[in-house]
């Protein structure tokens, strides 16, 4: 696989460069094609990539689809078109590219799949992700911290609750959606089986809990759906929601607090990639956690993948059993999350130079 990767880099030379500095788009175009502008992600990891790949000398086609399949796929094949040297794709649905990637190949492009696994093809040639399992881990650790039945270190305290809980899981057509809750709940079941945990409304099976799309609103109108089907006899509470993206977690707290809730009894509510609007509801006391991923590190390891691939050289992976797409398993690279909440917003996230102190405080 590598070799023919190596191959394909001969004859890349050709310069569509137009801003000086002697290696400035000589490397050739790079496609780059992100999901949607509407999670602030995104734009961070497409303009991430694109500095990163322009520094060593490429030219980029970035492209957001806006969440619309048919849109990403056009993207791409006009990328194919314009003679692209290597792609990197971060899925809208991970299921529906297979045909493009065909064409990918034919035309000798490699294919680096960003943070999304692409399913059912062969022409996935690595993977740049975070540890997925180990972010729903890290979301029902917190989750259970929150409702002090952990300590901080992650020892039982002792308390047996009960709590009442609610669960929401990402896209379905979304590979990680599905790493992440079953890494939550494989760390949740236990505590749900000794009754320490309720999940009042009986809603835990995946497709029940999904959220397509990873849209806030539709997460809104099922908190709100929840709260009135069971929550509205004016004494039983929700405790903690389980909340594996930000943008959901601000969606379910809108749902709560329309329903009366205040920072007093709201629940503990996780999250996941550091937006700055979570992180300043988190310092006032509304979400509890979120899992930050940072997106300058994993734009460091696609634009390295690539950069590899097209010199020939083989890029550093370092999983090589956990992501089978279905018809393979892609060699990953995968970085490791880390859980934020009030206590360390300032050490991760102001220290680690992602937010100034300004934009959280602002
Ligand atoms: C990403 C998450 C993100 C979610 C919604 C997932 O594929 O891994 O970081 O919260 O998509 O955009």
């Amino acid at each position: 696989m590598v070799v023919s990767l190596a191959a394909c880099s001969s004859g890349s030379s050709s310069s569509s460069s137009s801003t000086g500095g002697a290696a400035a788009g000589a490397g050739g175009l790079i496609g780059v094609a992100m999901p949607t502008k509407s999670s602030e992600r995104w734009i961070a990891d497409g303009n991430n990539i694109k500095q990163q790949l322009e520094a060593a000398g490429y030219t980029v086609d970035l492209e957001y689809a806006e969440d619309d399949i048919p849109t990403q796929v056009t993207q791409l094949e006009n990328m194919i078109t314009k003679g692209a040297k290597a792609l990197i794709i971060a899925s809208i649905d991970g299921t529906t590219l297979t045909n493009t990637l065909q064409n990918a190949k034919d035309n000798n492009i490699p294919v680096i799949a960003y943070d999304r696994l692409i399913r059912n093809s062969p022409n996935v040639d690595y993977y740049a992700t975070f540890d997925n399992y180990k972010v729903g881990v890290e979301q029902a650790t917190s989750l259970l911290t929150g409702l002090k039945v952990l300590d901080a270190s992650g020892n039982k305290t002792g308390t047996k609750g009960p709590f009442n809980i609610e669960l929401f899981a990402g896209s379905p057509d979304d590979n990680n959606a599905t790493f992440f809750f079953n890494g939550a709940m494989d760390t949740l079941k236990p505590y749900i089986t000794d009754g320490t945990l309720v999940v009042k409304s009986g809603q835990t099976d995946f497709n029940t809990v999904a959220t397509l799309r990873w849209d806030p609103a539709t997460a809104q109108a099922r908190m709100e759906n929840i709260l009135t089907s069971t929550y509205s006899n004016g004494t039983t509470k929700v405790n903690g929601i389980l909340s594996p993206y930000d943008g959901l977690s601000r969606g379910i707290i809108s749902a709560l607090t329309s329903a009366g809730y205040t920072t007093a009894d709201i629940p503990v509510i996780t999250g996941q990639d550091a937006e700055l609007d979570s992180v300043k509801a988190i310092n006032a006391g509304e979400q509890y956690s979120t899992i930050y991923k940072d997106t300058r590190e994993l734009a460091k390891v696609a634009v390295a993948m690539a950069t590899a691939v097209l010199t020939g050289a083989t890029p550093q992976t370092n999983d090589t059993k956990t992501y089978n797409n279905g018809i393979k398993v892609v060699p990953a690279q995968l970085l490791q999350p880390v859980t934020v909440t009030k206590d360390n917003v300032k050490s991760v996230l102001i220290d680690g130079g992602y937010y100034t102190a300004a934009q959280v405080n602002g």
